[in-house]
């Protein structure tokens, strides 16, 4: 049979591993890593899947060789699948949810928040990363809240938020005003992210650990009790490693 959906532009799928972030943090995950990214965060930990100088690694696939490859990796039990990047919403996603939905599987997508796409109604987990002043980004408030829009009140949405510094605590705290009713996550950034081909380099545990610290100590200080502030478990275990 002919797969006549659109193809998606895959950088990596792999696992099944754990959830290392966010609100799904532990869960056993396959990820569907996509190629190519609207933004460019300083502090990128998956340039491989944003920089097109990496696009000859890059393959587009039609919808049935992606679901045949998560399907394998989890033994054909369903299983969260998780999709991510890149900026995973510019991909053509709706076909692949609804075959993996059919399945029994669920579907969570990791996104700035830059462009809406009508089948997040269709997901189960909208995580929405709003990229705070450090990455030297800027948060397009508008077309943020039409992806919530596109939700229709359907997927669980959250709000997850890298922090390495005061104006970025800043951001997170404003980006929670905006979305009182979204669950929010906090996270110490990774200074020490990957280059790609260089992977293996460490990271500075020591010093996202005392982020953390500082972390947790800004949000009871300031007794914003809503806030849940959590590390990267697969950086504290893994490193730098792709793949897992
Ligand atoms: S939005 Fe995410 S994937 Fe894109 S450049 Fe920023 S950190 Fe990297």
């Amino acid at each position: 049979m002919t797969d006549t959906h659109p193809a998606i532009r895959v950088s990596e799928i792999f696992g099944p591993t754990i959830q290392g972030e966010g609100v799904l943090m532990g869960l056993p995950t396959v990820f569907i890593r996509t190629g190519g990214c609207d933004y460019r965060c300083s502090w990128c930990d998956s340039l491989h899947a944003v920089d097109n100088r990496f696009r000859h690694e890059w393959e587009t696939m039609p919808i049935d060789a992606v679901w045949q490859s998560v399907v394998a990796l989890s033994g054909g039990r369903p299983v969260m699948v998780s999709l991510s990047g890149g900026n995973p919403a510019i991909q053509p996603f709706g076909a692949l949810i609804e075959r993996g939905h059919d399945d029994g599987y669920r579907f969570a997508l990791e996104t700035q928040g830059s462009v809406a796409r009508d089948w997040f109604a269709d997901l189960d987990v909208l995580v929405l990363s709003p990229k705070p002043p450090s990455s030297e980004m800027r948060t397009d408030w508008a077309a943020f809240e039409t992806c919530i829009e596109s939700a229709q009140e359907k997927p669980q949405i959250v709000l997850k938020l890298v922090v390495f510094d005061e104006g970025d605590y800043a951001f997170a705290k404003g980006a929670a005003a905006r979305f009182p009713r979204l669950l929010v996550y906090l996270q110490p950034g990774n200074h020490t992210p990957p280059r790609p081909g260089n992977e293996d380099a460490p990271v500075d545990l020591d010093g996202i650990n005392k982020r953390m610290e500082w972390l947790v100590e800004k949000v009871t200080r300031d007794r914003w009790f809503e806030a849940r502030v959590l590390p990267q478990l697969h950086v504290m275990l893994w490193g730098n490693k792709r793949g897992v």
